[in-house]
């Protein structure tokens, strides 16, 4: 029994460290909050219910980190934590009652409640009252470094008046709803990945390296906390007026309340009213007004006791399910897509929703003319997440699994380890479309005038019946030029495109074959390794696994790829198109030389002659390894105009110190 507590509660740490990943690292969260919240509500249970398992390096004892290798680090003396978090009114009032317990009897306990904006938290420093600096939460205490980047913000005020001397601001940084949705639209029509939500796209936004484009992407700021040595006020109430005061934005929807139903009213109301404002709200926050009961009440591991965030249940919708398509993807697996009668959800209209293969269709007993409940999980597809049974038509019948490729009309193939089902014919036209695709997308060939509608035309013309084709296109020049919507300028486009796809390197046309699960981080690897196509035809199991990051299924998936006679017969017509086969010396992410092989190198300060990008690619290029931070593992610092602490942290360790030019003489 005990073991299996044990295994659950690792179970989760490693799925929670996952998610975490995800979310505040890659900004691409891969679930919903709310099924976050619910798992990590599970681990907390578990560990207070067996505290013989609690652990220090638990994700309940840690503030989820946002910190990135491109920035310098900023070490604050006052952690800014994050929120406990309750999602029902009876949550609320065991809250109320916690801070009962602990503050002395019959105390007065009054509330402020404010917006919870769904953004995330930078903190301001101001010196002398100038804006010094800005960071972001990091892991709570160490942030990123991001004030070029704060400055593009045009409601940080740069100076202000005041007594106050030093003093730091903590707040909010969001997108503003519309500004948020056409950037998305942008994305959407140039191919782009859309952001998930508002928040992602604020926080993958504060993390560029240029000002100048999220300068342009217009982020915006509430600030909710004030901190300074000469603090004369004594509530949050009144520290947020001071803010405003002092020109800073707040948001105005703050409320101070008497007693705990009042900040449930105040919840309720906003729960409902959400979906008015311009930028997003996740819930609210509760705090504790008094300071000098914030201090006894004081902090649990990662979030403090005088405050909670009261969470809102992500919002759902009910729609008929018209119908369910499949889709044919390049692999041939069939997706099953709904077709929703529309309807509006999270400031967008949706009309369909990704049911992801047939075991889902059945576990939750998904039909035709249901009912569904949709919502919009952590991606931006939505997805179905029930259905309403007893808004069921009597006569409806169970979804059946399909026996034919709704394409083709070849049989389909599954196998008992995946769930997935297949097309099995090669020819299949939603295939080759999915391929061709797929070779002309912007990580393959990026072959700018080939999206989807082109291909699919092209495809059904016939001008297009496999990736080799597409070097052929230029016979059907009076054709494509004389198709409606078309003419001599974009048939010379797609041409262009065509021809500069012919100088991609090795690992992008290695990766545009499409190679399952051959990503591009394997086929960047494959064409180092290998160097050129003849070297991988002719490889051998035992040799792919000693690679690092190639498995057992990769391994198999380019054996089967290569066994392919018709494989081998596309390589060689792309070869006769000049496509590049072989890894050559200016390719990214081959080494120019072993020049600076073995050496770990930090950099630091302004170069003349790289940007912060270019230096690590070049460094790499070359061998060598690049630091983030100084340790005794470095062996060169390159230390450029004004560089700061990690110099003298350097000098300290006896760290060899290069200028600029003398790393370019090493290269020479
Ligand atoms: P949080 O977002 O639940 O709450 C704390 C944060 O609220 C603060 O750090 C601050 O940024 C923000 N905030 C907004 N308005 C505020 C105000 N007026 N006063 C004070 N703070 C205010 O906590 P978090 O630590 O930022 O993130 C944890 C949450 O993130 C989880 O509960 C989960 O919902 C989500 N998450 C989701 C995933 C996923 O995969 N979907 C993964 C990790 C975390």
């Amino acid at each position: 029994m005990n073991n299996n507590i044990e295994n659950r509660i690792l179970e989760l740490r490693k799925k929670i460290a996952e998610y975490d990943y995800h979310y505040y690292v890659k900004n691409n969260p891969i679930i919903s909050d709310f099924e976050y919240d619910s798992i990590y509500k599970e681990l907390e249970d578990l560990e207070n219910s067996h505290p013989e398992y609690k652990s220090e390096t638990s994700p309940t004892n840690r503030v989820g980190s946002d910190l990135s290798k491109d920035f310098p680090t900023y070490t604050r003396q006052i952690p800014m934590l994050s929120l406990a978090n309750s999602y029902s009114a009876i949550e609320l009032i065991e809250f109320d009652q916690r801070i009962r317990k602990i503050l002395p009897e019959n105390s007065k306990v009054e509330y402020v409640t404010e917006l919870k904006i769904d953004g995330l938290s930078i903190e301001l420093i101001y010196k002398k009252n100038k804006f010094h600096l800005a960071a972001t939460r990091g892991d709570g205490t160490t942030g990123d470094e991001i004030t070029a980047n704060a400055r593009t913000i045009r409601s940080i005020p740069l100076e202000v008046v005041s007594n106050l001397g030093d003093f730091s601001v903590r707040g909010e940084v969001f997108s503003p709803k519309n500004i948020f949705l056409k950037i998305n639209e942008e994305r959407e029509e140039i191919g782009e990945k859309k952001f998930a939500n508002p928040r992602n796209f604020a926080s993958g936004t504060l993390k560029l390296q240029d000002p100048k484009i999220v300068s342009e992407r217009k982020l915006d700021i509430f600030t909710y906390y004030l901190l300074s040595e000469n603090n004369i006020f004594q509530t949050q109430f009144e520290n947020l007026t001071q803010l405003e005061k002092l020109g800073f934005k707040v948001n105005p929807n703050y409320q101070l309340h008497q007693n705990i139903q009042q900040v449930i009213d105040f919840c309720n109301e906003w729960e409902i009213k959400r979906n008015s404002l311009p930028y997003e709200i996740d819930g609210i926050v509760v705090k504790v007004n008094s300071f000098e009961q914030q201090k006894i009440l004081g902090n649990v591991a990662k979030s403090p006791r005088w405050a909670i965030a009261y969470k809102f249940k992500p919002e759902q919708v009910q729609t008929k399910l018209l119908n369910i398509t499949w889709q044919v993807g390049r692999t041939g697996a069939l997706t099953p897509v709904a077709e929703l009668q529309p309807v509006f959800l999270m400031g967008s209209t949706i009309s369909r929703a990704t049911l992801h293969n047939f075991d889902e269709i059945q576990k939750k007993d998904i039909r035709i003319n249901d009912f569904v409940f949709v919502e919009k999980g952590g991606d931006v597809i939505p997805k179905i997440t029930s259905v309403n049974f007893e808004k069921r038509d009597k006569n409806s019948e169970k979804t059946q699994i399909p026996t034919e490729c709704p394409i083709c009309k070849s049989k389909l193939s599954s196998n008992k380890e995946e769930v997935a089902i297949y097309c099995t014919n090669e020819n299949c036209p939603a295939k080759i479309k999915g391929k061709i695709l797929h070779f002309c997308s912007k990580n393959a060939m990026d072959i700018d005038g080939l999206g989807e509608a082109v291909v699919d035309k092209f495809v059904d013309l016939g001008f297009l019946k496999n990736v080799a084709d597409i070097y052929n296109l230029k016979n059907y020049q009076t054709e494509i030029e004389n198709l409606e919507g078309f003419g001599t300028k974009s048939f010379a486009k797609i041409q262009e495109g065509i021809e500069k796809s012919t100088q991609k390197p090795f690992n992008k046309v290695l990766f545009a074959l499409g190679i399952r699960f051959v990503g591009e981080g394997v086929s960047k690897i494959l064409a180092k390794q290998f160097q050129n196509i003849e070297n991988i035809i002719k490889t051998n199991k035992e040799e792919l696994i000693k690679i690092r990051d190639v498995g057992e299924n990769i391994a198999m998936s380019i054996l089967s790829f290569f066994a392919d006679e018709r494989n081998i017969q596309l390589i060689n017509t792309l070869k006769n198109h000049n496509l590049q086969f072989e890894t050559k010396k200016n390719d990214i992410n081959s080494n120019i030389s072993n020049k600076l092989e073995g050496k770990t190198i930090l950099v630091t300060g302004t170069l003349q002659n790289y940007s912060r990008n270019s230096i690590k690619e070049e460094i790499e290029k070359h061998g060598g390894k690049v630091a983030t931070s100084v340790s005794k593992n470095v062996d060169l610092l390159l230390a450029g105009e004004n560089a700061g602490s990690k110099l003298e942290k350097s000098q300290e360790l006896g760290i060899k110190i290069i200028t600029e030019t003398e790393f370019l003489e090493m290269l020479q």
